[in-house]
């Protein structure tokens, strides 16, 4: 069995548990975007400590993501993916020995679960988001992307579960105090999903075994809960379960 929670979604810290049962449970962190005392806590509050967690993925270097991943990996001894780029915008910091590149198709097999990684268009030097596996059941995690490219829905297809960035509402954007540079970048190829454009990937992605969708990485300013909710269950109607991840507290388990 495969289940996820967020620990924590949108522009003040990303990370998101997945963990595959068995007689010894696989649990991979993705991102850590959140103060070392902070993930404690979350920790915590989802049932673990941090002894629990086998593996940490880092999808890019943006600070959302990154948070406290060096320190909580040395600390712990625990092993950490990203890709070279991802490296490169940190600094290329010394994880003494936990470090491995992630790469683009390539699968990394974790205790009972395994993860492929594949490249999304974005404003990072080589950002990464990935599907998770225990064999039977396959889970999705697709955030800090501006567009959907046909490469990224071949790697969603047939997933039970899709936690999906839904960033903002066109009209809140527009509409919003950002600069408009920033509204640019958000809006663009390379920036972050819009619910309309999340929508589109749900519909392609969409089929019969698809019953688990998490709205993520929502914009405080440019949306709302109920927009990107609204947006999914026009995708996707009532037969698929939507959550939408609240940007602290972020979502209960989940079941795949
Ligand atoms: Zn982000
Ligand atoms: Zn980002």
């Amino acid at each position: 069995m495969l289940r996820f929670k967020s620990l924590g979604s949108g522009s003040t810290g990303n990370a998101t548990l997945v963990e595959a049962a068995g007689l010894w449970p696989t649990r991979l962190l993705v991102d850590c975007g959140l103060g070392i005392r902070q993930l404690s806590i979350r920790l915590a509050e989802a049932g673990l400590i941090e002894a629990d967690i086998d593996g940490i993925f880092i999808t890019h270097e943006h600070s959302d993501h990154i948070g406290c991943a060096l320190k909580f990996a040395l600390r712990h001894r625990i092993p950490v993916w990203m890709s070279r780029g991802t490296l490169e915008g940190i600094g290329r910091p010394d994880f003494d020995g936990l470090l491995h590149i992630a790469r683009d198709g390539q699968g990394v097999d974790l205790g009972n679960l395994q993860f492929t990684p594949f490249t999304v268009p974005h404003d990072a030097r080589e950002p990464l988001q990935l599907t998770c596996t225990d064999g039977a059941s396959k889970l999705g995690l697709l955030t800090d992307l501006g567009h959907a490219t046909s490469h990224l829905l071949a790697h969603l297809a047939n997933c039970q579960a899709l936690l999906l960035e839904c960033n903002h509402d066109a009209d809140l954007l527009n509409q919003s105090s950002y600069p408009p540079f920033l509204k640019r970048r958000v809006a663009g190829m390379y920036g972050h999903l819009s619910n309309a454009a999340a929508g589109e990937i749900a519909r392609s992605v969409k089929h019969g075994g698809l019953k688990q969708l998490v709205a993520a990485h929502l914009s405080q300013q440019n949306n709302r809960p109920e927009l990107a909710r609204q947006a999914m269950l026009d995708a996707l109607g009532s037969s698929t379960d939507i959550e939408v991840a609240d940007a602290g507290a972020g979502t209960r388990w989940l079941a795949v």
